[in-house]
């Protein structure tokens, strides 16, 4: 959360750094702020509410010359959204942006009283910036290397100091920052859609370095001052799969990009008729060892961690347990040295499921993460990854991260399946050959585009929704209704279809819209008797199902009709539905549909 920018270079950094931030507006949107340097002064604007309010303001002033700045998007922890507590902060000689949460700043704040400092804000970061000023006696590398002994929490920073003109650091510890390297200028940026636009060269900054960007050097340094060789990464994607490419927003183009990042994927990983891919550190004989599975996880990946626990406890009879991560951490989980711990994760870079990831690790326990993004700290701190493959996601409601984190549980069942030989050959083979029909199959339930639309006219104005299944399905209620909350602001809840009897169904009376799921053949019954005793109460029922049979017309008053496959995959596709619905039901509210109000991606506070 809170997206970072800097630039130093030959050209006005104005441009670029409201550029960069705009790519970052995911991480954060409650205000803006740019710093830069000015007729060798540092001077700071910034506004509350989103970028735009910031451009505007800034392109109704004088034209603003400068080379060398660093810019701030925010989402809020310490201090409602206001332009004073907006970053940039400023104290004498420092001025900093900050990523992160400073757990100790009021002791922190304190001290600094004492010492003088008057504080303006109710900002954890101003008392980063009166601290850097505290130590900072013309040697930067020092000062920084004081400010980070005494901080505790979570941070990236860029930093100007008004004394050392176009010159921006950075530093970082549980916050991400990476450093674009250029021809002549140099950007320092929370994430890559900041920086793709001018270049594809990136170096990922690690705890204990500071980057020293001016225009035509940089350098990575630990806290001694020494100068560390660092990798040059390459970005592998294109600057269109940062921008919207024609589609009002990026939630819709990123539900429509599904069939192809589930095909990119699987390839290298699913043949035509078997799984083959190697865990890097895991071989079979250590997989065979395993006797629980522990899914770590939050939000939108937790819930694809529920499809992954539901299929690899069918397929191959280990069990599994689901954690929220922020629960994991701090409950002393239960882990033994044949457990494998699977995090999940679209950022790489979520707090809380590296936390776990770090105690799985002190425990001795293999981890194996399932990410997005490239060189995250999740990726690079756990044991094994399996990478996701998707390409940027920007809108802040997952969905072809959901899709792609399925799609690596499901060959990852199935790799485990053949290992514990819980599957027969010809169920493994009648299987890898549907998965690789799966994106097609999904090209063909993105075409209910249109009907999807009509039934969210139909249902928008409602303040509440119920979301129902059983099996499989309840998983994808859950993830359903958590697309429509975050969307569309409407209160929403789901149940596993077989628990209303046992409180929920009070809350039913006429007209309550329930979205029905209904694609496990052997639930399938057993779901209906509960879709009829709310339909009895005067509930308007969305049915979403896959199969005519036991159907009857008074289940059908609104409703769509997926494909009929085989029910273990039904995940895979089914949830496509679900995701145009919460999109198109937000867009008839007027919602921000990419920047949901109070939400940002990459969680990187606890
Ligand atoms: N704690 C800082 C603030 O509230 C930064 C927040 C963040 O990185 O999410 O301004």
């Amino acid at each position: 959360m809170c997206g970072i920018v800097g630039y130093v270079g030959k050209k006005n950094c104005v441009n670029y750094v409201l550029d960069g931030l705009k790519h970052l507006e995911y991480r954060g949107y409650d205000s803006a702020g740019i710093a830069l340097f000015e007729n060798d002064e540092v001077k700071i604007i910034k506004k509350c509410g989103k970028l735009d309010e910031l451009i505007k303001y800034i392109n109704s002033t004088k034209k603003i010359e400068s080379n060398c700045a660093i810019g701030h998007t925010r989402w809020a922890t310490h201090g409602k959204p206001s332009d004073l507590n907006s970053h940039p902060h400023r104290q004498n000689k420092v001025t900093v942006v900050h990523n992160g949460i400073i757990e100790n700043y009021e002791e922190l704040k304190e001290i600094l009283k004492e010492k003088g400092y008057c504080f303006k804000t109710q900002t954890d970061t101003e008392v980063v910036a009166a601290l850097l000023d505290y130590y900072y006696e013309g040697d930067p590398i020092k000062a920084i290397e004081k400010l980070t002994e005494k901080l505790d929490g979570s941070y990236s920073l860029g930093i100007l100091f008004s004394d050392i003109k176009d010159t921006v650091y950075g530093t970082r510890k549980n916050s991400p920052l990476i450093v674009g390297v250029g021809e002549n200028e140099n950007f320092l940026a929370s994430d890559i859609p900041a920086i793709i636009k001018n270049t594809k060269k990136y170096i990922v900054l690690e705890k204990g370095e500071i980057a020293i960007l001016k225009k035509d050097s940089l350098k990575i340094v630990d806290f001694s001052g020494k100068e560390k060789e660092k990798k040059i990464l390459t970005i592998d994607w294109d600057i269109e799969a940062a921008e919207k490419n024609g589609f009002p927003h990026f939630m819709l183009k990123e539900i429509f990009e599904q069939p192809q990042v589930i095909k990119k994927c699987f390839r290298t990983r699913l043949l035509e008729d078997d799984v083959d891919f190697e865990i890097k550190n895991l071989p079979d004989e250590k997989i065979k060892q395993i006797k629980k599975i522990h899914i770590v996880a939050c939000g939108t990946a937790m819930h694809a961690g529920l499809v992954g626990k539901n299929i690899l406890e069918k397929l191959v009879r280990i069990p599994v347990e689901v954690e929220v991560a922020s629960e994991f951490r701090y409950k002393n989980p239960i882990l033994n040295k044949d457990d494998l711990v699977i995090l999940i994760s679209q950022s790489g870079e979520t707090a809380d499921t590296l936390a776990a990831l770090r105690l799985a690790k002190e425990r001795n326990v293999f981890t194996l993460a399932i990410v997005n993004v490239v060189s995250s700290s999740i990726a690079r701190e756990s044991d094994s990854v399996l990478y996701t493959w998707a390409g940027p996601e920007i809108s802040v409601a997952s969905t072809k991260a959901y899709s792609v984190q399925l799609a690596c549980l499901y060959l990852l069942t199935l790799k485990f399946a053949k290992i514990f030989k819980t599957i027969e050959k010809e169920k493994l083979k009648e299987y890898c050959k549907f998965l690789n029909k799966i994106p097609d199959v999904v090209n063909d339930v993105l075409k209910l585009n249109d009907k999807i639309k009509e039934l969210a006219k139909i249902f928008y104005n409602n303040k509440n929704m119920f979301y129902i299944g059983r099996g499989l399905d309840q998983c994808l209620a859950l993830e359903g209704s958590l697309k429509l909350k975050e969307l569309s602001y409407i209160h929403s809840e789901a149940y596993a279809a077989g628990e209303l009897k046992h409180g929920p169904i009070s809350l039913i009376e006429e007209k309550t819209p329930v979205v029905a799921i209904l694609t496990q053949t052997n639930l399938s019954l057993k779901t209906i008797s509960n879709i009829k005793e709310v339909i009895a109460r005067g509930a308007d029922v969305l049915l979403i199902y896959n199969d005519e049979k036991n159907i009857d017309s008074s289940l059908l008053e609104y409703s769509i009709k997926l494909p009929k496959t085989i029910d273990l995959f039904s995940p895979l596709y089914s949830i496509i539905p679900l995701q145009l619905f919460a999109y198109h039901i937000a867009v008839f509210k007027k919602c921000d549909v990419d920047k949901p109000r109070n939400l940002a991606k990459s969680v990187t506070v606890e």
